[in-house]
């Protein structure tokens, strides 16, 4: 028998660096990239696919790690497996857990680089928020991972892996056979961690459509929600190829302070960013775009501002979700008044739109909306004596 052709990155287009040297992770390959590997592995065409179907169940079905576990699979088949492949998750470092009951991890990725995870338990579901980049490049004033420049996307592994590592720790993969899809522990995910993910379109689509796989984590696309400061040009993309629900960090009701707030406003301002909402092809009074709005005191939280957002909006089907301002540390902003809030949510549920008050939730361990970056910052700073010469620093 011929010796299988060896892996390249160009036949697969596997994510960069984990195709370079040694065993290619499954993790993050979609179905036609992962049988494409088994392939180049030495799979026979005509197998490919429903290996990759049996492989595609272990892993994102039933949660296995190691092809040893994979007993449908002839024994020869799953050390070839293991000659060519793993399936690896980034690593948690650190796991906090707030006195309301949300989870979050301090996730290290390839590089040594840290990103946050957050796992929000409610009554009725349970969100995952999870990251799309190390850092970020847009420059939100009020946000906290906007101070911190961006050192790189996350891979579609790394993404999906967020899921994978949350369900490991919520203890949530299925008995052998049985397949849950009510009453999850994990049943929703929000794209609201570190980073833009529409600057990393490619993998965040990826890694979602891993989590909608109807023979995987099988995650309804109405149970994902990507949040975006506003990049317009990707905007429809996210209708046509993720499917999934929107929502817009909107923040302010004119472009003089939009421009303050979110930066990205100057190069695609409100009026441009409501013509790309107004032509989401999803959006029906079923899936409704979210406009998050962050309550800055004396800054964006005025009644005008409230009429203004309603007039703005008019004709697209919204939900507003206000945002009480988080604070960070040396954070310019304050938080509006709870009455502020109040009084700005009753304009804008007149003017007939819902309007929550988005609880802040783990703010004891900073896992909260914009808040992310501070921990690993700091825990860095607790470890960094340990691994660094004294003269450093
Ligand atoms: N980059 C994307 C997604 C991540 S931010 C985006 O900007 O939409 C997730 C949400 O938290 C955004 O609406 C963001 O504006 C908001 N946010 C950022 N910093 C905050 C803070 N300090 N307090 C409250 N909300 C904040
Ligand atoms: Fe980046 Fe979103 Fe923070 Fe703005 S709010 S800096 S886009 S993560």
């Amino acid at each position: 028998m011929p010796a299988p052709a060896p892996i390249t990155q160009d036949v697969l287009t596997l994510p960069r660096k984990l195709s370079d040297d040694g065993p290619v992770n499954l993790v993050g390959l979609t179905r036609d990239a992962m049988r494409a590997a088994l392939i180049a592995a030495g799979t026979p065409e005509k197998q490919a696919k429903m290996r990759t179907g049996q492989v595609w169940q272990w892993i994102y079905e039933k949660g296995v790690r190691d092809f040893d576990a994979m007993t449908n699979l002839a024994k020869p088949y799953r050390a070839l497996l293991a000659d060519h492949f793993k399936i690896e998750l980034p690593e948690v470092v650190e796991r906090h857990v707030s006195t309301d009951g949300t989870r979050k991890y301090l996730v290290r990725i390839a590089g040594g680089h840290e990103v946050e995870t957050v796992y929000i338990p409610e009554d009725s579901r349970g969100t995952l928020c999870i990251s799309s980049q190390v850092g970020c490049t847009l420059t939100c004033s009020f946000c906290h991972t906007g101070t911190q420049r961006l050192v790189r996307n996350l891979t579609a592994g790394e993404i999906i892996g967020q899921v994978l590592l949350a369900r490991d720790d919520l203890g949530e993969w299925p008995e052998p056979g049985v397949v849950k899809t009510e009453g999850r522990l994990l049943s929703n995910i929000v794209l609201m961690g570190m980073g833009e993910p529409l600057y990393n379109f490619d993998a965040v689509r990826d890694a979602m459509k891993i989590a909608m796989d109807p023979e995987g984590i099988q995650l309804s696309r109405r149970r994902i929600t990507l949040s975006t400061s506003g990049v317009v040009p990707e905007i429809a993309r996210t209708a046509e190829e993720i499917g999934c629900l929107l929502a817009v960090s909107f923040h302010a009701t004119t472009d003089a302070v939009r421009d303050q707030l979110v930066p990205i406003n100057k190069k695609w301002n409100i009026a441009e960013l409501l013509d790309a909402l107004r032509a989401y092809p999803k959006a029906s009074n079923s899936e409704r775009i979210t406009f998050e709005y962050v309550m800055l005191k004396d800054v964006n939280d005025s009644d005008e501002d409230a009429h203004r957002l309603v007039e703005l909006i008019k004709g697209i089907p919204a939900k507003i979700n206000l945002i009480p301002f988080n604070e960070w540390p040396g954070a310019p902003y304050e938080r509006s008044s709870n009455n502020r809030i109040r009084a700005f949510a009753d304009i804008v549920y007149r003017a007939g739109y819902a309007s929550p008050v988005r609880t802040p939730r783990g703010e004891d361990i900073m896992a909260a909306c914009g808040q992310l970056k501070s921990e690993s910052e700091r825990a860095k700073k607790v470890r960094r004596p340990a691994a660094t010469p004294a003269t450093d620093g």
